[in-house]
């Protein structure tokens, strides 16, 4: 069995890697090739902590696994991430345990691809700015990934605690674009790319602020109740996502869907646009939506691409077990 550490993942896995593992898993869920196992998140009464599994197989890929872990919001105060996760994969021909590979840094790296993958399937090859709605953790992952999509000239950014916008800027700078906090009415008006990645309970962006030809990424929200836009935007856009039982249960969709904005048959899994059985953008003033809910696929997908570079570096532990 290997073991692959937290500082091995960010030492293999490059972006460029999980953008290929994540087209790939999504293009083999639409094929019917990979398919997530239920998911199971509880609040387990100590700590304020939600933990859960999600899990798959990737009969294509023969990779199996879980991904066991979830929330424990005072863990900043001991210098840890709120996100603790680890992956446990296992050999589909025999059962026997094959690695155990850290999740932190992959959980971060894999949503932003899935996030990135949108944006290279579905915004316009001329989208010039890039919208930011949060500025946690994941923000800085997911802007990273995002600017190695289209030529993207400028960065406007929102975060409902501004004083957390800076540390986002930062990265802007270092990867050579300016960047402007704006309020979210400007935001819509200037952005051609849009993310959300927050935490919210209430829609953020309205409809109404989001210009025609804009693709948007909704990534927060992966927990029934969550929610970052306004369901009519959904009723508007051409709506996408990683897997539709996940979005109309606990993703973006789940809002729009109870209203009536939205009905399951409208939405379409990103697998049939990177497949090409469905052709994606039509127009240049239409509005598309990915609804990114991350699913356990998509994290046995990354991990089975660190356990083999790590074990090809000579970079995991391999223990008896
Ligand atoms: P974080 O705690 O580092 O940051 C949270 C962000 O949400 C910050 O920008 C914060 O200001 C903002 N926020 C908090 N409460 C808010 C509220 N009530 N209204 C508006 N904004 C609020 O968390 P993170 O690691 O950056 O994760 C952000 C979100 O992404 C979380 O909700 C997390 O569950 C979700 N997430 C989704 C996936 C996926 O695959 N879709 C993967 C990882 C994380």
């Amino acid at each position: 069995m290997l073991i692959v550490s937290e500082e091995t993942c960010q030492e293999v896995v490059g972006r460029s890697d999980a953008f290929t593992a994540i087209e790939n898993i999504f293009a083999a869920m639409a094929r019917g090739d990979a398919y997530n196992f239920p998911v199971i998140r509880e609040a387990i009464g100590h700590a304020d902590a939600l933990y859960g599994f999600k899990s798959g197989f990737d009969r294509a890929g023969l990779v199996l696994g879980v991904k066991a872990g979830g929330y424990w919001p005072d863990n900043m105060k001991k210098n840890l991430t709120n996100h603790q996760s680890t992956v446990f994969l296992f050999d589909p021909d025999t059962g026997r345990i094959s690695a155990v590979v850290a999740g932190n840094y992959l959980t971060a790296v894999r949503t932003a691809a899935s996030s990135s993958v949108s944006i290279a399937h579905l915004s316009r090859n001329e989208s010039k700015v890039l919208g930011m709605i949060g500025a946690g953790h994941q923000s800085k992952f997911q802007l990273r990934a995002a600017v190695e999509q289209r030529d993207f000239e400028k960065v406007v950014a929102w975060n409902v605690h501004p004083e957390m916008l800076p540390s986002l800027g930062e990265v802007a700078t270092q990867l050579g674009l300016p960047f402007e906090a704006v309020e979210l009415d400007q935001l819509g008006a200037q952005a051609d790319v849009i993310i959300s990645i927050t935490s919210a309970f209430e829609p953020l962006l309205m409809n109404g602020w989001v210009k025609p030809g804009t693709h948007v990424a909704c990534m927060g929200t992966d927990t029934a109740g969550k929610q970052e836009v306004d369901p009519a935007l959904l009723g508007r856009a051409t709506v996408f996502t990683d897997e539709i039982a996940q979005a109309i249960s606990i993703g973006e969709c789940q809002h729009a869907v109870q209203s009536g904005q939205l009905s399951e048959n409208d939405i379409t899994a990103i697998g049939e646009v990177i497949n090409q059985t469905h052709p994606g953008r039509t127009s240049d003033d239409e509005i598309t939506l990915f609804d990114g809910t991350g699913v356990g696929l998509q994290d046995l997908a990354v991990a089975s691409v660190a356990a083999n570079l790590a074990a090809s570096r000579g970079k995991a532990r391999e223990v008896d077990f």
